[in-house]
């Protein structure tokens, strides 16, 4: 399967709207972060993770014609912020989008697109979505691709990561527990996030994601939620050499 990186910035972006730092008015693309998310492209189809207020342009820049389903890791808005703007992919594949998270992602979602689960909506007007509740640790296929939703600790939220295949996908974690750490065991590609120096309560350190990328042993890590704090020329040295910092539009391959 063909991974792109769509997003790798925390949830304001990068640059942050009125900041004039060093990282935030960088000329390099690297450091222009948009939300976090990810496309996963298989023979058997397109499964967007997240789908945040940047998702119009990310998919726009990524070329995407079809989605088959849309994994939601949790309902914080820079992870669901740009769920209206699948209607133009509901027109072109003339279905639903089917939505799979677990049943509080499900319930924001409809509390904040009421409108697209309202009678009184027309149809070009609202998203078409379908909405597929999950729990972690019970597998779901969707087009070619089983998928594994894995429990994650962000802050007070509990939320899921996902691994498939050889490839695991975590974001927003603040802890990851010893029996999710054996479960990604054998991953090839894993993307985690890491927001900055400085500890946080609801999102992990550059320090505390490479710990967690050690005791899951992938041969490649990428993080992802990325602060304003660092540019990526100047973390990108600091890391082992199998740890790299993610940016927009970064693409690799990773068995299935
Ligand atoms: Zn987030
Ligand atoms: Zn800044
Ligand atoms: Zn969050």
């Amino acid at each position: 399967m063909h991974i792109t990186l769509l997003g790798t910035g925390t949830s304001t972006g990068v640059p942050m709207i009125g900041c004039r730092c060093p990282v935030c008015t960088s000329t390099d693309p690297r450091d222009r972060r948009l939300r976090t998310s990810a496309l996963i492209e298989s023979a058997g189809g397109n499964v967007l993770i997240d789908a945040g207020p940047d998702m119009r342009q990310q998919l726009l820049t990524a070329k995407v014609r079809s989605l088959h389903g849309v994994l939601l890791t949790h309902e914080h808005q820079d992870h669901i912020g740009g769920l209206d703007d699948l209607r133009p992919l509901n027109y072109r594949m003339q279905s639903a989008i089917t939505l799979y998270g677990q049943q509080r992602t499900i319930d924001a979602v409809k509390s904040r697109y009421y409108y697209a689960f309202s009678e009184n909506s027309g149809g070009s007007s609202r998203p078409n979505l379908t909405l597929s509740p999950i729990t972690a640790w019970q597998t779901l296929t969707i087009a070619d691709l089983t998928i594994m939703p894995i429990p994650i600790t962000h802050g007070a939220l509990h939320i899921l990561g996902f691994r498939i295949g050889k490839f695991a996908y975590i974001t927003d974690a603040s802890t990851i527990t010893p029996d999710v750490c054996a479960a990604l065991a054998g991953v090839e590609v894993l993307v985690i996030n890491a927001l900055r120096d400085e500890p946080h309560p609801m999102h992990l350190s550059f320090n505390q994601a490479t710990e967690y990328v050690d005791q899951i042993g992938p041969k490649r890590a990428f993080f992802v939620h990325l602060s304003h704090d660092i540019r990526h020329a100047d973390l990108a040295p600091r890391l082992p050499t199998h740890i790299q910092p993610g940016y927009d539009g970064l693409t690799f391959e990773v068995s299935e």
